[in-house]
């Protein structure tokens, strides 16, 4: 499968609604658009758009929604910051008085999903 239609098959995938790009196709059990590379690899969308449009994402940094829409690969709504910046970021939105347990769960998961998706 070439580069090209890498591209189009992407792009055939999302939907331009408004300032967030709106991924429509597979999405991962948390909601994050997952798209299957050139390399046959599934990465996520959002991730997949930012190495494209912007470059590699930064080494163990991981990708901040600064619109919170998860299946928006709008690079312009992307900051790179740590895992921990990420989550923390993330728990601050909730409910305050949330238990550290969570988060550290919460946290757990997702390192796991990196992982997975990388
Ligand atoms: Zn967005």
């Amino acid at each position: 499968m070439g580069k090209a239609r890498e591209w189009d098959r992407f792009w055939g995938k999302v939907e331009l609604s408004g300032s967030c790009w709106l991924w429509t196709a597979a999405k991962n059990d948390s909601g994050y658009g997952v798209f299957r590379n050139a390399e046959q690899n599934l990465e996520y969308a959002h991730r997949w758009a930012y190495r494209k449009l912007v470059g590699p994402p930064p080494d163990g940094l991981t990708h901040d929604h600064l619109c919170h829409v998860r299946l928006c690969v709008n690079p312009d709504h992307a900051e790179y910051v740590t895992p921990v910046e990420n989550v923390m970021r993330a728990a601050r939105l909730r409910t305050k008085g949330r238990p550290m347990s969570e988060t550290v769960s919460e946290y757990n998961d997702m390192a796991a999903e990196q992982r997975t998706y990388r």
